[in-house]
């Protein structure tokens, strides 16, 4: 790449000052966008609210400056494109977008400012970058030495194994193979190593340098308790921590979305339900009031949130678990984005591991890509299974290294361990001898009636009160078994099988826990509330 002149009102550091009103730059954007405005491709790893726009923006309008043209933004988010054009035009910056909202006349019109380079940068939807008429345009503009850089934002969303795969994003390899020799950058505040590697070979970034910021959120304290009754456990929370805060509340349906709404304006809370089955008109109310009223809690499917810019959110609770810990990473980081305290609060629960389980199962993937998903999953309730520190596991996850947070709930209030290797044992063989003797699999509540031993109908009909684990496990409690069987099933050392009515199974991990080899090790029941100790303050 040919050097540029960044002298005089070409300085990043001027156009940061004077454009954008910042003193300074913030972790590695000064890095980012110096390798940028010379020409650079380069890979951005940061994590929400870390700054991404400016690593893209500021090079353009540097670039834009230097006689270089304009700048291409592939965003996948109409909304999103949206707001940064409304705040670029405010910041009085050049900057349209070319979506499906605009009409024959408006597009014409964007167009024509594009070809004549009196636009700095240009937002446009994935599939529209890829139509012969864009891409004519683009050539237009290349021959004319006019095509300043392309920015690629969400680049999560070209590999399959991140959560929120695209397939037009595929097609964004054009920009490396028409267009070699301007400048790429791709950002994303999502990407364990798998889905890093993927962007990189998806999008040809091979020789792109990577600037991967840290993924400490250290203002969001992680929570996750047991699930027992979810909402009422997650009403507590909310009166407990953030009475007349701003919040958002994940379910996995849409029909508990609109029950817990229901639920929580029951107990006076300003809640809003928000899902694909509700009217545009209504979602888009929903979502306006939430962004400017105060203290409204959004009640939400996953439909809800990507792209929204509301830097105040003070908790994100998760009433079912999500897919994936990227999932769980990127609903969480909505929370705190001012950098304020706030909370991300999950509660799970058996019938999660199970819900998730089987919706892997039942998909249509193939056997390689259900793999993969099982094994995300995994990694995820190890996290919610785990006793040490919650954010040097979730870091971890993304590889980064940390030491105990003091400020997520088993670094506040450690939870108990026990011994459950014996508990797993007798569960495991009495669900061999149970599948032994009557030559069909049970599910969780009746492997455990016999294990503790109640005689209810079910055991009598099938006279399982003959089985010699029978009653030897009466000084369980009923919970302390559900923890030993999630933890089992999290592990692998006992599979759920969905299509027989959730029964269970034995699998070949089963063995090494019935020979006393594999320790199971267990947080005792989450402690009471009133046990929390109270918010650090910052
Ligand atoms: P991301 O896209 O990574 O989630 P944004 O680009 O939306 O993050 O930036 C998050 C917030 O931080 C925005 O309000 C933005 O204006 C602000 N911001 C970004 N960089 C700086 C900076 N260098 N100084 C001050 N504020 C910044
Ligand atoms: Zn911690």
């Amino acid at each position: 790449p040919q050097p540029i002149d960044i002298s005089g009102s070409s300085a990043p550091s001027d156009i940061l000052h004077e454009v954008f009103g910042y003193a300074q730059f913030r972790g590695a954007q000064q890095d980012i966008v110096d390798h940028v405005v010379g020409g650079g491709d380069a890979l951005v790893l940061m994590p929400t609210g870390g700054g991404k726009s400016l690593c893209y923006q500021i090079p353009a309008i540097a670039r834009q400056r230097a006689g270089r043209g304009v700048a291409i933004v592939v965003s996948p988010l109409i909304a999103l494109m949206h707001d940064q054009v409304g705040a670029l035009h405010e910041a009085g910056v050049s900057a349209a977008f070319l979506n499906s909202t605009l009409d024959w006349e408006e597009t014409q019109d964007v167009e024509r400012r594009m070809l004549r380079g009196e636009i700095t940068l240009l937002y446009a939807a994935p599939e529209r970058v890829n139509t012969p008429r864009f891409l004519s345009q683009l050539d237009s503009l290349k021959e004319r030495g006019k095509l300043s850089l392309f920015a690629i934002d969400e680049a999560h969303c070209v590999s399959q194994w991140g959560h929120d795969f695209r397939p037009e994003y595929r097609a964004l390899t054009v920009l490396h193979e028409r267009y070699a020799g301007v400048p790429r950058i791709a950002l994303t505040a999502t990407a364990d190593a798998l889905t890093r590697a993927d962007i990189v070979e998806r999008l040809q970034l091979e020789d792109a340098r990577q600037f991967v910021s840290s993924f400490d959120r250290p203002n969001i304290r992680y929570t996750i308790v047991e699930k027992k009754d979810a909402t009422t456990q997650l009403l507590r929370f909310i009166e407990r921590e953030h009475e007349g805060d701003a919040g958002v509340v994940y379910c996995q349906s849409r029909k508990r979305v609109e029950d817990v709404a229901v639920s929580l304006r029951d107990a006076g809370i300003n809640a809003l339900p928000y899902h694909a089955g509700l009217d545009a008109s209504v979602r888009q109310q929903h979502q306006d009031r939430f962004l400017r009223e105060e203290g409204i809690v959004m009640v939400a499917t996953i439909a809800f949130g990507m792209g929204i810019d509301k830097p105040d959110v003070r908790f994100v609770g998760h009433l079912d678990m999500p897919k994936n810990i990227e999932g769980y990473y990127q609903e969480t980081g909505r929370a705190g984005r001012d950098g304020g305290p706030a909370d991300a609060w999950m509660a799970y629960g058996l019938q999660d591991v199970v819900n998730q389980r089987r919706m892997i199962d039942e998909s249509p993937a193939g056997e390689e890509f259900k793999q993969v998903m099982r094994g995300k999953l995994d990694a995820l309730l190890s996290l919610a299974e785990a006793s040490d520190c919650r954010r040097v596991r979730l870091l971890g996850y993304f590889g980064e290294k940390s030491t105990p947070c003091g400020n997520c709930d088993n670094c506040l209030n450690p939870p108990q361990v026990w011994d459950g290797t014996d508990a797993a044992r007798k569960l495991l063989s009495t669900i061999y001898r149970v599948q032994q003797l009557s030559g069909i699999s049970f599910g969780a509540g009746h492997i455990m009636d016999i294990l503790r031993g109640k005689p209810t109908e079910k055991v009598k009909q099938f006279g399982h009160e003959r089985i010699s684990t029978y009653g030897i496990g009466a000084e369980f409690s009923e919970v302390a078994l559900r923890g030993v069987l999630r933890q089992l099933i999290a592990t692998g050392a006992l599979a759920v099988d969905a299509e027989a009515f959730n029964t269970l199974k034995l699998t070949e991990g089963s063995r090494s826990v019935l020979r006393g080899e594999t320790q199971v090790t267990l947080r005792e029941s989450v402690s009471s509330p009133a046990e929390r100790k109270p918010r650090r303050e910052k």
